[in-house]
């Protein structure tokens, strides 16, 4: 018997699967369409380093579920590609020196590498990268569409400001009110900035219809939609001339409003700020939205401004305070102190009047003719009477904002539009996409995007009239990327359009997605929207792009999730190296369930890669010395079965990938006890195909020790057959009181409990008990259940 050298094993079959071409998946010619097939697919990776354990978790489940419905016949689609744009790379070549292109195409390379080695199926041929220009050339198509449909626009919008770094700061880089790279307390200010219309479509991401998601995902998208039923309605500032609206779920408390409050990012805010308010804005800018929403004392100050209240024209001071947000509403509120929490302890705070206007029992007090009304009606009747009025109606609102995706840094998708003093806003010819991204000398933003300072670059003549005109400098938030890249991988080389049609039809939606829940509001919120747009525009023939969504836990170290930020990341490589791949990978997966978090140890594969060494040595003792022909129905034999159906229904059913591993244990440690016996070489076959999906090459080799026929990955998965998946059974005896029963046949493996429930069960029994209470159950395994009752 060789020994086991999992270098020499793998690097034969990866060998083999290249150059045979093994997992490169074909598209269907036109016209012949089966109906076989499967969209495995797991959120791609972001190249600012290479590949971490929970990178290995994530992609190594994809390839079993990859294998699993090859070898059920599909045809399965499972590709890769790459999140190149965005922050880590622009800021590592600040950093470091080097054009951000070469740090993630390096960073690619090694990747790329580190997945062939761990033997992962993927169809190389679709390979895409947000970054290349035959990508980023559809991203910009798209967004023309977009913007021709109204749903991409720009508008005025409070950012997070660094006034050292003159840039803008994004919300995930400013810690504790400062801007993460130099410190500097950074400012609110309104900017121009380039959005998505995503709430055009809010009442439709609350449904789900053909998207089989985790409850939890819905749950928090939902929350993050957060539709809510009310009134809108205008409150008038006669020193200004203007109507503030606002959103209000309770009408019926309007004559119980007693001061107005505006978000400091509310935009009005400027117009009117004092001194005393612009310090208290700025003040503001540095706490983090939770934060403001959370916190206990109310800050807040008055702007010297009146608002009227629509019911009874009452003037109600304006104050601008932090516990409104922008986010929800329209970021101005009547304050109705008698009836709102918060309000309450704001007027407590400044010493404001408080009204009650609905009693303990839900009537309307001390509001003029609707007094005694229930609230509820009264809620109808106000706004009826505000809407004859032109000051009120009903209105859904919503908490979702438009998505803002402009970014006024370098390394990102350029956004193709020329500003014309004459034309305003034209899209790029489509004949001259992609609009390349320019070189430029630094890409240190310094009080304009980095691509306005390429004037060569930046000075062009409008499309429309021919006049001097400039390009739009900022690019594309990474997530317009990651909108859409899974559909682009079924049509990667088309060079006419996004995809073809009938491919997109033919292999999406996609059928199984696996990422990580920390993109439920991003991420999977982005890709419902775009794939609703481009069902309108008539791309593709869906609504929902993934029809099944698995969410992985993390993989922690220290107790903290794995990331190159905090330090804390084991990299696949070393253990590699020491291990293999195969022990590599059953050993992520056997760590715990795939959906929870589970922490890495280096010290736990070592159990893995001792039976992986013991499964070897069996395998050899069971070609040579087991007895070859019908394999009969023996105990191993049945044994084998039963782990088919365990593997087959944890994998279907459950999704669960480490419980299989352990049953295949069971199964070889039932075979290391008799290598001779009648059908070991039948259920040592069945281990090794029944394992192979966890660890392709060993159990790979060991087909071939073992004589088995063909070539595993291509073998159909195998079934139990049913008749052998009956367990071993004895007689029970049932007792009542100690004096016998019943008898009855029952399985051996029966766990006690069930036991019990049987023996009650049993009419013989039941007629004994004569509806007295049950004391105690005593349960002698094997043989018998007493009950006793009294
Ligand atoms: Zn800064
Ligand atoms: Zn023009």
């Amino acid at each position: 018997m060789t020994t086991y050298d999992p270098h020499e094993i793998e690097a034969k079959w990866q060998r083999v699967w290249e150059d045979e071409r093994s997992f490169y998946t074909p598209d269907p010619a036109p016209g012949e369409e089966p109906p076989n097939h499967w969209y495995q697919l797991e959120m791609l990776p972001y190249p600012s380093g290479t590949l971490h354990m929970g990178h290995v978790l994530n992609y190594t489940m994809g390839d079993v579920l990859t294998h699993f419905h090859r070898r059920h016949g599909l045809s399965v689609l499972r590709p890769m590609g790459w999140d190149s744009f965005g922050l880590p790379a622009e800021n590592a070549a600040i950093r470091e020196g080097g054009h951000p292109r070469e740090i993630v195409e390096q960073n690619i390379a090694e990747i790329r590498q580190q997945m062939k080695r761990l033997g992962w199926v993927i169809d190389w041929d679709r390979e895409v990268g947000a970054h290349e220009p035959a990508f980023y050339r559809w991203t910009q198509w798209l967004f023309i569409r977009f913007f021709e449909r109204g749903l991409a626009y720009r508008k005025a919008a409070p950012v997070n400001w660094c006034p050292h770094d003159q840039t803008v700061v994004a919300n995930e880089y400013v810690i504790d009110g400062r801007c993460e790279r130099c410190g500097t307390p950074v400012e609110l200010r309104n900017l121009e900035q380039w959005f998505f219309k995503i709430t055009a479509y809010a009442d439709e991401l609350l449904h789900y219809e053909g998207a089989d998601w985790p409850e939890r995902t819905v749950t928090i998208q939902r929350n993050w939609i957060g539709r809510s039923e009310g009134a809108e309605i205008l409150f008038r500032v006669d020193e200004l001339d203007i109507d503030i609206p606002v959103f209000t779920t309770r009408p019926d408390t309007l004559y119980g409003a007693t001061f107005f409050v505006l978000a400091p990012e509310h935009p009005l805010v400027e117009r009117i700020a004092n001194d005393e308010v612009g310090r208290y804005v700025r003040h503001t800018a540095q706490k983090k939205t939770e934060e403001r929403a959370a916190e206990e004392a109310k800050t807040g100050v008055f702007t010297g401004f009146y608002a009227t209240n629509p019911v009874n024209r009452a003037r109600i001071p304006i104050w601008v305070a932090d516990y409104v947000l922008m986010d929800y509403g329209t970021g101005a509120i009547m304050a109705v102190p008698a009836h709102d929490e918060r309000d309450r302890e704001f007027a407590e705070t400044f010493d404001l009047p408080v009204i009650d206007v609905v009693t303990e029992d839900g009537v309307l007090v001390n509001s003029a003719e609707f007094d005694g009304m229930p609230a509820e009606e009264a809620k109808r009747a106000i706004v009826e009477k505000l809407h004859g009025e032109g000051r009120g109606a009903s209105a859904v609102s919503y908490r979702l904002r438009d998505w803002s995706f402009g970014r006024q840094r370098y390394w990102g998708c350029p956004i193709p539009i020329i500003h014309c003093p004459a034309c305003g806003e034209v899209p790029v010819p489509d004949d001259e996409l992609p609009v390349l991204l320019p070189e430029v000398e630094d890409y240190r933003p310094k009080g304009m995007p980095p691509l306005a300072s390429n004037t060569e670059w930046l000075n062009v003549s409008c499309p429309r009239c021919g006049g001097p005109a400039q390009r739009e400098a900022d690019t594309m938030d990474t997530f317009v990327d990651s909108s859409w890249y899974f559909l682009r991988y079924v049509d990667p080389r088309n060079d006419a359009e996004p995809f073809d049609r009938r491919l997109i039809d033919y292999w999406c939606p996609i059928d199984h997605y696996i990422g990580g829940i920390d993109h439920a509001t991003g991420h999977l919120l982005y890709s419902r929207f775009f794939v609703k747009v481009m069902n309108e525009m008539g791309l593709l023939g869906f609504r929902e792009p993934f029809a099944r969504l698995f969410h992985q836990g993390w993989v922690t170290m220290g107790g903290s999730k794995m990331s190159k930020s905090k330090g804390n990341v084991a990299g696949p490589d070393q253990i590699v190296a020491r291990y293999g791949a195969d022990a590599t990978r059953l050993y992520i997966l056997f760590m715990g369930p795939a959906d929870q978090d589970m922490e890495w140890t280096d010290s736990g594969i070592e159990g893995i890669s001792r039976f992986v060494r013991r499964l070897w040595r069996v395998v050899h003792e069971v070609a040579e010395r087991a007895p070859e022909g019908d394999a009969g129905d023996g105990q191993v034999v049945r044994k084998a079965h039963q782990t088919i159906d365990r593997v087959t229904g944890d994998i279907e059913r459950r999704l669960q990938f480490h419980t299989p591993i352990s049953a295949v244990m069971e199964l070889v440690n039932d075979l290391a006890v008799d290598p001779q016996a009648q059908g070991a070489r039948f259920a040592t076959g069945t281990a090794l195909s029944l394992l192979q999906p966890w660890a392709p090459h060993v159990t790979e080799e060991l087909w071939d020790v073992l004589g088995g026929e063909g070539r595993l990955w291509e073998r159909p998965w195998p079934e139990a057959d049913p008749a052998l998946l009956v367990h071993e059974t004895f007689e029970l005896v049932v007792q009542v009181n100690g004096r016998v029963r019943d008898r009855m046949e029952v399985p051996a493996d029966l766990p006690e409990a069930d036991l019990v429930e049987r023996a009650k069960g049993s009419a013989k029994v039941q007629a004994h008990l004569d509806g007295r209470e049950i004391r105690q159950t005593v349960v002698v395994p094997g043989k018998l259940v007493n009950i006793v009752v009294g």
